[in-house]
């Protein structure tokens, strides 16, 4: 067993727990303020790796997390290699497409490789000179008084190290997160919803994308639903997300193929029969869960971050976004108190539990939202009434979904001012709705005359109807 000093010389030692997206972003807000920085990660280094195992082969970035690459100059690099996705694009039964823009004309979310950005990230990572990549290192244990924490190496042997501050990144199934767990006055909780994902590849057509690339696509089908983001390489990875008891129904690949005519009968040419029958059974659908907890850190020695403090379901398209803000915000705070863990750690908790814990709310909303709601007419109609209110009111009303992904407003605020909208604007509908009722009553009562006009207009217009209706007699052609 091996064992390395904190601190060397007066530069303190944060140790990074997991090099995943947010760890490794981290381990660059970390370095550029000149702390020593050590990065430990369970894997083999993706970048040299042969199979990169992971979740969703690609994610929607947006505001948020562009802002937080921004601050350590990786915006430019990443977002050009993204795809623009400006509207969600929602196929019907029949096959029918309709947009539904994400905002205002020039607003759009990026369709991202999770393995590019990540090997992306720690390559940065490294080009810091007070920064170590230590692959093949797994958590075990640690300690909250010292900061000793006890890492597996594949060849069973163990290592200690030891730092001035532990900074968990480690994922939804946090090891760091143990050690909170002993503790009193923590928090938890975490739910699996009772659906599971699937990704299925759609190969390109001919050379060119098998749909339009620039939109999100999504198949509503109101207890499931199945989602595309395009891919750099003409793909698109389809995600299919359904209760785990209706993938466990279909058992052959007839019975695949069956399903899709059924619910997605366009999707079949462009996935392909052939690939679809074999892809579903490839590997078993993934669980999905979401983690609450509060506070994040413990005394001034460590903090918890991305989807160690808050995993949430994916319909909102925040959970990496949200874990890259938790970095600039914890950077922000480290600014306004001088770099002191014993005020910035119960601050950082203080700060940013309310909106973390309030965008695991939205996204496991949006669960509902994306799959069922979209389908409605009131929801379009409410959509189109958001955007023009937007347009007309810019800094009044905001609809929820550009608070939440076009801008940084906090996302707990951005919760209350949706609920203070929706109670104006419903209102003001219902208003608008008696008022035009009443005032057309009054209208009518007013002026009888003009009821009169109206009732032999619609008298003429049906008398025309049902002469059109009824095959002219011989001899009367020349009446019509
Ligand atoms: C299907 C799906 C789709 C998604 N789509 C989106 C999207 O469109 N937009 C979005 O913003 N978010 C999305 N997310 C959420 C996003 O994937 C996560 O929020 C994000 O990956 C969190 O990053 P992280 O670094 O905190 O955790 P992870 O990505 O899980 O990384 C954790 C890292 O820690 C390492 N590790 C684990 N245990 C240890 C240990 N004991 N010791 C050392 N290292 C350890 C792991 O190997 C891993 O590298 C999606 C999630 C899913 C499941």
């Amino acid at each position: 067993m091996e064992e390395s000093a904190h601190r060397r010389g007066d530069k303190k030692v944060v140790a990074v727990v997991g090099g995943g997206l947010v760890g490794a972003l981290n381990a660059c807000f970390f370095a550029k303020r000149g702390f020593e920085v050590e990065v430990f990660e369970t894997r083999e280094d993706i970048r040299k790796a042969k199979v990169v195992k992971g979740r969703s082969i690609n994610l929607a970035l947006s505001h948020r997390g562009r802002q937080a690459l921004k601050h350590v100059g990786m915006e430019d690099k990443i977002v050009s290699k993204g795809i623009p996705m400006n509207a969600r694009m929602i196929h019907s039964l029949s096959g029918k497409q309709s947009p539904i823009p994400y905002g205002k004309k020039g607003q759009y979310i990026l369709s991202v490789d999770r393995a590019n950005l990540n090997k992306e990230l720690l390559t940065e990572a490294e080009t810091y000179p007070n920064t170590t990549l230590n692959f093949d290192h797994k958590l075990q244990d640690w300690r909250a008084e010292t900061g000793l924490m006890t890492f597996a190496r594949p060849d069973g042997s163990k290592t200690q190290t030891q730092a001035d501050l532990i900074v968990g990144c480690d994922g939804a199934f946090s090891a760091v997160r143990k050690q909170f767990l002993r503790r009193s006055r923590f928090n938890y909780s975490q739910t699996y919803i009772p659906h599971g994902y699937m990704e299925l590849t759609m190969p390109p057509r001919n050379g060119e994308f098998a749909m339009k690339p620039n939109y999100l696509h999504i198949w509503p089908r109101n207890t499931f639903m199945m989602i595309a983001l395009p891919n750099l390489d003409k793909t698109f990875t389809c995600t299919l997300f359904m209760p785990f008891e209706e993938f466990e129904k279909i058992t052959t690949g007839d019975e695949v193929i069956e399903f899709f005519q059924k619910y997605f009968p366009d999707a079949i040419p462009l996935i392909g029969a052939a690939a679809l029958r074999r892809d579903y059974f490839r590997l078993p659908a993934q669980a999905m869960v979401s983690v609450k907890c509060s506070p994040y850190h413990i005394g001034d020695k460590c903090v918890l971050m991305g989807d160690a403090a808050h995993a949430v379901v994916p319909f909102y398209g925040q959970g990496m976004n949200a874990g890259f803000e938790d970095c600039i915000v914890f950077d922000e705070i480290m600014n306004q108190f001088n770099e002191d863990f014993s005020v910035v750690l119960p601050e950082y908790s203080r700060v940013r539990v309310p909106d973390d814990h309030a965008i695991a709310d939205l996204a496991m909303y949006n669960y509902v939202e994306m799959r069922a709601h979209v389908n409605s007419k009131w929801f379009i109609f409410r959509k189109h009434v958001d955007n023009l209110l937007h347009l007309l009111m810019p800094k009044t009303i905001i609809p929820l979904y550009t608070m939440v992904t076009f801008t940084r407003t906090r996302y707990h605020v951005a919760v209350e001012r949706w609920h203070w909208q929706d109670k104006v604007i419903n209102r003001g509908l219902l208003l608008g709705a008696v008022g035009a009722a009443v005032g057309g009553s009054y209208l009518l009562i007013k002026n009888p005359p003009e009821i009169n006009k109206l009732v032999i207009t619609a008298e003429k217009i049906w008398n025309k109807m049902a002469a059109l209706k009824t095959p002219p007699r011989v001899g009367a052609a020349s009446q019509i």
